[in-house]
């Protein structure tokens, strides 16, 4: 019998042994405060639902609507036959609500950082990246063959150090060079020092690309995004967005100057090579932008929110890591700790998922709380009720 298969085996074993498997649930209702995983009614801590859009009627009605007009399928990648007229509105309005000059629609934040940063910048160039950027970041700089510099979470002068040394190295010099950060990093909810880090690459001319992801729908005035926040407009060269956290969708996209978008529309891969996102996705889309302009109601729900919890869970002595945002760590260190407190809750009908390495390093486990502007105070209530209790029979808290 061939044995060529067996490492997985082994591999997986290990996985288990040591914590790490991650056990994949199934949702079987819409997305909400409350949600049936595995047969079971449960509170919702663990989507990137922001703002409560993902089940939203104006966005069923939207993507109803664009099924009958535009039917189900793409058929086509963007470049060759699949830029529908909603395609393109959807890059304007994202444009207007951002505040840039233009927008370019991918499938996914993660195709959006993957097509951006391989055209970008290639193998005579060099990439400066934050040490805890989101995996897609990680494999769209490997792909782009630039040499990578990780740089210390954060730290603003170590970025600076980093590319003097680099340019003052001997031999051949880099042709281009981009800065690269999360806005806010998804695993701890801490945010970039924009501001510094702008600075930092008008010093040296270097391009700033950040990944907005967790920012928009969140930060800035009515959820513009981090460049809002710090009021840096015009000053981030290349910024990455997301449908599929506070839009309530999925797909992604890439927003700046004219000619970044223009010459992603020439290179981005995913643009090029894979097929666009459906029509109901899309026009899910432009429902979200439009409530999102029509009312700060939801963001401010979501903020409101988010600091109650996180007032109340440190009160009972639980570690929220250094969160500044909705995204609310409950730090744990041990995989296996992490593994059984969720555990715990789900039989307290509270889904809180844990994350471990390799999302966060080993030691580092936690459960991380998503926050939504759906959740009502009474189910916060009822979730910080579970994690006291838990907390308390698995000594985490006193
Ligand atoms: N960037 C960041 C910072 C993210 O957290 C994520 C989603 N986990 C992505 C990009 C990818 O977004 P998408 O789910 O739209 O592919």
């Amino acid at each position: 019998m061939s044995n060529k298969l067996k490492w997985i085996s082994e591999e997986l074993n290990h996985l288990h042994a040591q914590g790490l498997y991650n056990n994949i649930r199934t949702i079987e209702s819409p997305q909400g405060a409350w949600i049936v995983v595995d047969g079971k009614r449960v509170l919702n801590f663990c989507s990137n639902n922001y703002l409560g859009l993902a089940n939203d009627a104006r966005l069923r009605d939207a993507a109803k609507r664009a099924i009958d007009q535009y039917g189900a399928g793409p058929a086509a990648v963007r470049s060759i036959a699949g830029t529908l007229a909603l395609h393109r509105e959807l890059e304007a309005r994202l444009a207007k609500f951002k505040g840039v000059e233009a927008t370019i629609v991918f499938q996914s934040g993660f195709t959006s950082n993957l097509g951006a940063i391989s055209a970008l910048v290639g193998k005579d160039d060099v990439i400066f990246s934050d040490e805890l950027n989101h995996a897609s970041i990680i494999d769209g700089g490997r792909l782009s063959g630039a040499k990578i510099v990780r740089y210390a979470h954060n730290d603003a002068g170590a970025l600076d150090d980093a590319i003097k040394k680099e340019g003052d190295r001997e031999g051949r010099p880099y042709t281009r060079a981009l800065i690269i950060s999360d806005g806010v990093f998804s695993m701890d909810g801490d945010i970039a020092p924009l501001p510094a880090l702008v600075d930092i690459a008008e010093k040296h001319d270097v391009m700033l690309m950040i990944d907005d992801a967790h920012g928009e729908g969140v930060l800035g005035r009515g959820g513009r995004g981090i460049v809002d926040h710090f009021k840096m407009h015009g000053r981030v060269d290349i910024e990455i967005g997301t449908m599929s956290k506070a839009f309530g969708v999925v797909g992604g996209y890439v927003a700046g100057k004219n000619e970044i978008v223009e010459w992603l529309n020439q290179r981005g891969r995913p643009f090029l090579f894979s097929s666009a996102l459906t029509a109901a996705d899309t026009a899910a889309c432009l429902a979200s932008v439009d409530i999102l302009e029509s009312s700060t109601e939801l963001v401010d729900k979501l903020w409101e929110n988010a600091r109650y919890f996180k007032s109340e869970m440190k009160k009972l002595g639980f570690d929220t890591g250094k969160s500044e945002t909705p995204i609310t760590p409950i730090m744990l260190g041990d995989e296996m700790l992490a593994r059984k407190f969720s555990a715990r809750l789900f039989e307290e009908n509270v889904f809180a998922m844990p994350i471990t390495y390799p999302t966060v390093a080993k030691g580092k486990a936690r459960l991380r709380v998503m926050i939504s502007a759906a959740h009502a105070r009474a189910d916060l209530d009822r979730g910080i009720e579970m994690f006291a209790k838990v907390g308390k029979e698995l000594g985490v808290v006193r």
